[in-house]
């Protein structure tokens, strides 16, 4: 196993993209617990600025009130929790409102260069990570250690979202590919796999079986 020591050379970065509910937060987190590494959820940063647009009422389709206040937005993001601008957002930043919004809001290239930079930030300081989100390995990291495109099809997926938060499954399978759509046809950063990303299909696989595949890689 392979296990990040304070003297080596460069942090220990493994990216994580992959489409909407692929299963790669929950693949993020135990591979963070396995590598004893800290997690970093990009997405939730996206949110965080959906919330705060929607909080200020600025329309998510306004370019240039969204890139005036991306970079004033405090957002900071903690194992659990994510605080904007003070007020705990946690459970908001998952809701209805903000997941329709969001992918407008990520299009957005000022809101992307301000939370790339945030991110790096982020990553710098707490000395590595498992980074997951959408351009993390062909934008963001594209130096990391492993990359990994963990995906699923749309139908496991919204299986699997139905399983953690209820609903109808045919009605969030279309909502997962709407999503899906916007994000790898936008113009900036589109969700992609990096030339050197390894696939990783979930489909029919346990979060255990995911891990213990992925830390064979890491040999
Ligand atoms: O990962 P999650 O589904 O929470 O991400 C929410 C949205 O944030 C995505 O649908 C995408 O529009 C955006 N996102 C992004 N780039 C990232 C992470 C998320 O554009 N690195």
């Amino acid at each position: 196993m392979s296990v990040h020591r304070v003297s080596d050379p460069a942090p220990l970065v493994i990216a994580i993209d992959g489409p909407a509910g692929a299963g790669k937060s929950t693949v993020g987190r135990a591979l963070a617990e396995r590598l004893a590494i800290d997690y970093l959820d990009t997405g939730a940063m996206y949110r965080a600025m959906t919330f705060a647009a929607l909080r200020r009422g600025i329309p998510e389709g306004d370019l240039a009130e969204i890139a005036a206040m991306a970079p004033e937005i405090e957002i900071v993001i903690d194992d659990r929790t994510v605080m904007v601008d003070g007020i705990d957002a946690t459970a908001a930043i998952r809701g209805r409102a903000v997941t329709e919004a969001v992918s407008q809001i990520a299009a957005n290239p000022t809101v992307r260069d301000v939370l790339v930079a945030r991110q790096r930030a982020w990553v710098a300081a707490h000395g590595g990570a498992v980074v997951e989100g959408r351009d993390i390995g062909t934008v963001v990291f594209p130096d990391a250690r492993l990359k990994l495109f963990v995906t699923a099809s749309p139908r496991v997926r919204a299986e699997r979202r139905v399983g953690e938060i209820g609903g109808n499954v045919d009605e969030i399978e279309a909502a997962i590919i709407i999503r899906d759509r916007k994000d790898s046809t936008r113009d900036h950063s589109p969700l992609a796999e990096a030339d050197d990303a390894v696939v990783v299909d979930t489909t029919g696989m346990s979060i255990d079986e995911v891990v213990e595949h992925i830390m064979g890689m890491l040999g």
